[in-house]
């Protein structure tokens, strides 16, 4: 079977799946990785890395140029169209020569504006899709900055990937998911497919399927998945590869939902809750506006008394008496806590303003 078709991510079914090998080690290893994902996913994109940009030196760098040619023959005998990263423009023009069809920018990659500028160089004329990770930092600047890039070279199909984000505190999570930073990015580029790679978030085998059921409620359009024939033995990311038998049963338990209420009933029952909430918000924002105006005029007294902004036994009162007050609506302490922090901080903001006014 041979593939000669373009792909265009953005007309494959959804969720598309991306699944390979971290690295592409040996001839033999893609090959049978890519038959056994294959047989169980026919329209599957077939990924593995073939240059690997490693924290430390002296780890496995990645085959290159001759692994480009077990792509090429994956792809002949499989079908399956394939993807690598490129990092330098020299990674462009070797994944070009030897038939890749859809290019990904690393997270390493999308953190540095020369790389992604040189990347974006290389792709100047040539119609290819190509994907950008989330940089490594939680920066959303810098993944649109690297988007802008790649879009002012001309590439007419351009995708995300969410891979999660650095964190300084540990957490269960390789990468922390931050799923707000990426629902962000989808807010800012509705028309951009994004795929979430759980395993570059989790780290480990175990949580995948709690990211990857995450990632398609939030109208993500595929995922990426590591697939490795023997993870145990994998020359990287070991701890994160699925074996193709492994990544059937994580799909097959995996429930599809669709950005639409397909009937009618579904649909009124939706926007009648819909208009609830809008009640509710308008609502909520009079109240604010209304709780600021009483801060502001607690602020005048203290500006006329020679009171100072902020007195922290009353703040600690504050919060503590309305993290109790929510735990009794069903309101979680955490979210309390943060609403309350947002809340007191607008306050301060408006007496500090009229203090120095
Ligand atoms: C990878 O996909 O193997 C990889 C290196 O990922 P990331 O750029 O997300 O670290
Ligand atoms: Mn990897």
């Amino acid at each position: 079977m041979k593939n000669t078709n373009k792909i265009s991510i953005l007309n494959l079914e959804k969720p598309v799946l991306i699944a390979g090998p971290c690295s592409a080690e040996t001839e033999i290893q893609v090959m049978q990785t890519a038959k056994q994902i294959a047989e169980r996913f026919p329209n599957a994109i077939f990924r593995a890395g073939v240059w690997k940009p490693r924290t430390r030196p002296n780890a496995f760098e990645g085959v290159g140029e001759p692994a480009l040619k077990w792509l090429q023959r994956a792809k002949e005998e499989t079908g399956l169209p394939v993807s690598t990263e490129v990092a330098t423009a020299e990674h462009v023009e070797l994944a070009l020569k030897y038939g890749v069809d859809l290019l990904w920018v690393g997270a390493r990659s999308t953190v540095n504006p020369f790389s992604v500028q040189e990347i974006a160089n290389a792709l100047r004329g040539v119609d290819i899709p190509v994907l950008i990770k989330n940089p490594v930092h939680p920066d959303l600047q810098l993944w649109v900055g690297a988007v802008e890039r790649i879009a002012g070279a001309g590439v007419k199909e351009i995708g995300l990937i969410h891979r999660g984000f650095h964190s300084p505190t540990t957490s269960a999570f390789r990468n922390k998911p931050t799923w707000e930073l990426a629902i962000e990015m989808k807010r800012q580029f509705p028309d951009l497919p994004m795929i979430c790679d759980p395993s570059h978030i989790c780290g480990n085998t175990e949580l995948i399927p709690l990211v990857a059921q995450k990632a398609l409620d939030l109208d993500m359009s595929g995922l990426m998945l590591e697939t490795h024939i023997h993870p145990d033995l994998a020359w990287s990311d070991a701890k994160q590869q699925v074996t193709p038998e492994h990544l059937q049963q994580i799909i097959g338990n995996l429930k599809a939902r669709t950005a639409e209420v397909a009937d009618e009933t579904g649909k009124n029952a939706l926007s009648e809750l819909r208009e609830n909430i809008n009640k509710l918000d308008t609502d909520l924002l009079q109240m604010l506006s209304e709780r600021m105006q009483v801060a502001r005029k607690i602020g005048e007294f203290k500006k006329n008394n020679g009171v100072t902004v902020l007195q922290v036994a009353r703040w600690d009162e504050v919060l503590n008496t309305r993290i109790s007050a929510g735990e009794m609506l069903g309101l979680g302490k955490d979210f309390v806590t943060r609403l309350y922090s947002l809340i007191h901080r607008e306050s301060i903001d408006i007496q500090n303003q009229l203090m120095n006014s």
